[in-house]
């Protein structure tokens, strides 16, 4: 997962860019919808999006905002009536420290991937070492490559037996031993995308106590917190590491109204930071994006104060489909999965499909199913594949599941 100074480099009279940019790979989810263009009828769950609209009255404060003529500049750090409503948010799901102890924590950014790369840039040099839990969503290994780091894998493991078999869960033994004094930053994603994998209160504390002792930072990306379908933790969201953490440690948590809000074409998100990284990561958006457009700000602050309205009911809708479509796709031959507990999506190995790219290329041509390979997410992950299930018409994915039956039943064996 480095950039490999052995590649070869376009002639030099060309105009090229930086090497490792050059090196980046193409999305492969991206290379298997291409398959799927100018084909009809394809049903597809590649993308890591519900195919719901946002609730109406989030776009109606996006279009009265507009009306009432808010087209300019705003704050670096956000607007200030959307940063109370996150520092009352957070207090909520994070209670005991006060609203006013988040305020001075939070960056509003342009989505979850640019909160995420802002926090490479202010914290990874060129040449760094970064930790990274995979399977990950690819861009939480390029971004650290961007700025020149220094990218070691630390891969999840399937188990291979009891009640949770086929699910990938931590090898903390191999996380710890990977993290030294040499890591800057370790980052991890929980409730992980693609494999449904979560972390618990006690791992979390673990990881930390060892980056204390090795000065690395953390940078959780807990964009999924609230998908979260196990139901064993006061706020009913996953764990988070702002519940483990103390404030002045090394610590950034990433998030996104994406995924809990249906927003993920309006681009916005937000960090929570230690206090002495707030002003930083400001000039940073001064110079990335300098502020997030007024109008989005405007719908999220509404989406988080009428919040109740949205998550809840997606998460129960969610948890219904996930309830829907695994016990079918168990019931395949060849299928290996374990429930997700949280996210939206079923990660499954299919047997003899070790080249899961071509496998999900086929698919799309031949059955007219529409997945993401697991190899997207990385080298271990070869021979799975990822199905969003976050699909407003649940019908859809019993239809989906069918198309795979029958594609599997003429395979050859
Ligand atoms: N983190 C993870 C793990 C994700 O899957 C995504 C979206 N696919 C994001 C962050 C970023 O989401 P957004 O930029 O839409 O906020």
């Amino acid at each position: 997962m480095q950039h490999d100074p052995t590649r070869v480099k376009p002639p030099s009279h060309l105009p090229h860019p930086r090497q490792v940019v050059a090196d980046l790979e193409a999305s492969r989810i991206r290379e298997v919808a291409n398959e799927g263009l100018g084909r009809e009828g394809v049903l597809k769950f590649w993308f890591g999006e519900s195919d719901e609209v946002t609730p109406a009255f989030i776009r109606e404060a996006a279009i009265a905002s507009l009306q009432a003529g808010e087209t300019f500049y705003a704050h670096n750090l956000g607007l200030p009536e959307l940063r109370d409503a996150l520092a009352a948010y957070t207090d909520g799901l994070h209670p005991g420290r006060g609203v006013a102890h988040w305020q001075e924590r939070l960056a509003v950014t342009s989505g979850g991937v640019n909160g995420l790369m802002l926090a490479s840039q202010a914290i990874v040099e060129a040449g760094d070492e970064v930790v990274v839990v995979t399977p990950a969503w690819p861009n939480l290994v390029a971004q650290p490559l961007i700025m020149g780091a220094r990218v070691k894998s630390v891969p999840l493991k399937v188990l291979a037996s009891g009640p949770r078999a086929g699910a990938w869960a931590l090898d903390m033994d191999a996380l710890l031993a990977a993290i030294t004094p040499a890591t800057r930053m370790l980052i991890v994603n929980a409730p992980n995308n693609p494999t449904g994998w979560t972390l618990t209160a006690a791992e979390q504390r673990s990881i930390l106590a060892h980056c204390r002792r090795t000065g690395t930072w953390i940078l959780a990306d807990e964009v999924y917190e609230r998908l979260y379908f196990a139901g064993d933790t006061p706020n009913g969201a996953a764990s988070s590491f702002l519940d483990v953490a103390e404030p002045e440690d090394r610590v950034i948590v990433a998030h996104s109204f994406s995924k809990s809000f249906l927003m993920t074409g309006w681009r916005l998100g937000w960090l929570v930071l230690p206090a002495a990284l707030t002003a930083a990561v400001g000039k940073l958006i001064e110079y990335n994006t300098s502020c997030a457009p007024v109008f989005v700000q405007r719908a999220a602050t509404q989406a988080l104060l009428r919040g109740a309205e949205v998550t809840p009911a997606l998460v129960n809708h969610l948890k219904a489909c996930r309830d829907t479509l695994v016990p079918l796709l168990r019931g395949l031959p060849g299928v290996t999965l374990a429930e997700p507990l949280g996210g939206m999506y079923a990660f499954f190995r299919l047997e003899g499909q070790a080249d899961c790219l071509d496998t999900a290329k086929r698919l799309v041509r031949e059955a007219g199913l529409g997945l993401a390979p697991g190899s997207a997410f990385s080298p271990e992950a070869a021979g799975w594949l990822r199905w969003c299930f976050a699909s407003r018409d649940r019908e859809r994915l019993t239809q989906g599941v069918d198309r795979l039956s029958q594609w599997l039943l003429a395979q050859p064996r």
